[in-house]
């Protein structure tokens, strides 16, 4: 009885907090179990939105914008990583241990110490998560581009995306975090069946986190205001959201750009990477190449640098603590 009061509440507050939901378990949406349990790649779903820009940002009411100041209550199992003991037994008092006497030892013969010189250890990073870094577009994929400047230039998404995603893993590299790289081939489209089945296929022992990495758009054609950096996650997705309020905190105190906060896309059209991988995910939208200031500084390396170092500063926070 207790426990049945107990369930109540539960999925009354899992109700109330936004919580409680996450990711559809495969198979669950348009299409039978069976085929998406099979080894088979998920089926191209066209329709889903690959990122921010094809959203109608702004102007589509349906998107939920929540800082990322707000804590989010994390469950067991959320993190992956966070192995759950079960609650350890009260034992019994034992009784109390009569001890003998001591029976004396002969005297111990000690022998001479060799000194040896000190090991330096360089102190060794334990991986914790395996991160698939993706890179949202390929060369053939369309649009994803800034107007032209006068000069003729022109950013372009999918270089931007690869360079950050080069820049991160350089770092984690160094620091032996571990690390997928996604798509590191250029000439390919959207690929995003490809991304997520790759991602989900991944042997590994540590458990994985998805990071896709983007720069926002704004408007059909010509230089356009919005500026900014946000950061989406699954809806209702309490780890994703837990890993957005890190990236998205990194990146607006590395930048000072404005915060356009953590996003979710409620309903069945969520981002494609996001709806689809089987572990945590995040995507990040860093700065807007529609606009004409933001682009000229997303074509400068040493603010490519900053946005690489904040999603590095984002994954060793998340390596250290968890999320
Ligand atoms: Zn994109």
């Amino acid at each position: 009885m207790f426990e049945k009061i107990a369930e109540f509440f539960r999925n009354l507050f899992s109700g109330i907090l936004g919580g409680g939901s996450e990711k559809p378990k495969p198979g669950t949406f348009g299409k039978p179990t069976s085929t998406f349990e099979s080894d088979e790649l998920p089926e191209a779903e066209p329709s889903f939105p690959q990122d921010a820009p094809e959203l109608d940002q702004d102007t589509a009411s349906t998107i939920v914008v929540v800082s990322e100041e707000e804590p989010v209550v994390l469950e067991p199992g959320d993190d992956p990583a966070v192995v759950i003991t079960p609650e350890e037994e009260t034992k019994p008092t034992e009784p109390e241990v009569v001890v003998d006497p001591v029976i004396e030892t002969p005297p111990v013969v000690e022998e001479p110490v060799i000194e040896t010189p000190p090991v330096v250890e360089t102190p060794k990073h334990k991986a914790r998560y395996m991160w698939c870094l993706d890179n949202g577009h390929g060369k053939l994929t369309a649009g994803k581009r800034s107007p032209k400047f006068e000069d003729g230039k022109q950013f372009l998404e999918y270089e931007f995306n690869r360079d950050i995603v080069k820049r991160i893993i350089e770092q984690l590299e160094k620091k032996g975090v571990k690390y997928f790289n996604v798509v590191p081939e250029v000439n390919t489209d959207n690929f995003l069946e490809g991304r997520v089945g790759r991602a989900n296929k991944l042997k590994s022992s540590l458990p994985k986190i998805f990071l896709s990495i983007h720069a926002n758009a704004f408007g059909r054609s010509g230089w356009e205001p919005p500026s900014g950096i946000e950061t989406w996650f699954y809806h209702n997705s309490r780890s994703g959201r837990a890993l957005a309020r890190i990236f998205q905190k990194h990146l607006i105190s590395k930048t000072g750009w404005k915060n356009r906060k953590l996003k979710s896309y409620p309903g069945k059209k969520q981002f494609y990477v996001l709806r689809n991988t089987k572990m945590p995910a995040v995507l990040t939208e860093n700065g807007f190449y529609t606009n004409k200031e933001e682009a000229r500084l997303l074509l400068k390396s040493s603010v490519r640098q900053k946005i690489a170092d904040a999603h590095v500063l984002a994954i060793m926070e998340i390596e250290k603590n968890g999320f």
